[in-house]
């Protein structure tokens, strides 16, 4: 008998290659557990950084790549979606990984339920400084010049974002960190109130129960992997939390 059909969701992996145990983790996951969805969603983060699809030459992203594809051509559509660390992934890394790159946000129809899906650095609108540098580095101009850069450059560059982010990370109370509850309230009311909302980029998993308007919407908050793997599954009956430990939490 074919079992219900269902979709799963990841997002914050945060890979690099100084942490193979998350490597393994994502490897081990696609290869069994994601076997068998119609779809697996990533909804941004996949990479730490991801400095151009030339550096697809790195062994390291080409096991992810490979693993993806094996996934897509085993009947589960990938599909992918730019996180802020990974967004300069393009049209090389999805022909050899087999994902088809989303917009962000994402509406989609998913087993009966109207979806919203989203990285969701745009709603951290309280970290002015954050939203200002993310319009920058998301200038084609910018990138295109970025992307024409020697590799070694490229990739100091990006530890020098870096290093700068989590200075100024230390120094910012958590609620800026956050989505903020007007900006989540005014995308759920330009798509229509969607039944559930999907994002990542946080790291505070959980379940919210939005009322708006009068309509109900559950916004799933993805947690990044880590040492332990968390992923939503959707299905006719809804969502749920899952690690790659198959425990619930
Ligand atoms: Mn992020």
């Amino acid at each position: 008998m074919v079992g219900q059909a269902y979709t799963l969701l990841i997002s914050d992996l945060h890979l690099h290659a100084t942490r193979p145990h998350t490597t393994r983790l994502l490897l081990d996951f696609l290869a069994t557990t994601a076997r068998g969805a119609q779809a697996l969603y990533v909804l941004g983060d996949l990479f730490e950084y991801w400095l151009g699809d030339d550096d697809l030459a790195d062994p390291h992203h080409q096991s992810v790549a490979d693993a993806l594809r094996a996934l897509s051509q085993s009947g589960t559509a990938v599909y992918l979606m730019h996180g802020n660390r990974d967004l300069l992934l393009g049209r090389e890394f999805c022909e050899r990984s087999g994902a088809i790159l989303l917009q962000d946000p994402y509406e989609a129809n998913l087993h009966g339920w109207r979806v919203l899906l989203s990285h969701a650095d745009a709603l951290c609108t309280d970290d002015l400084a954050y939203q200002q540098f993310r319009r920058k580095v998301r200038n084609p101009l910018c990138q295109g010049f970025f992307l024409i850069l020697p590799m070694n450059l490229r990739r100091t560059i990006v530890r020098g974002f870096r290093r700068q982010s989590e200075t100024e990370k230390s120094a910012k109370p958590a609620y800026i960190m956050d989505v903020n509850p007007q900006a989540v309230a005014e995308l759920l009311r330009s798509y229509n109130y969607p039944d559930l909302f999907i994002h990542g980029h946080t790291h505070r998993p959980a379940e919210h129960s939005i009322e708006l308007d009068g309509h109900h919407c559950a916004r799933w908050v993805l947690g990044d992997w880590g040492a332990r793997g968390d992923y939503l599954r959707l299905d006719a009956d809804g969502c749920s939390r899952h690690t790659v430990f198959g425990a619930e939490t």
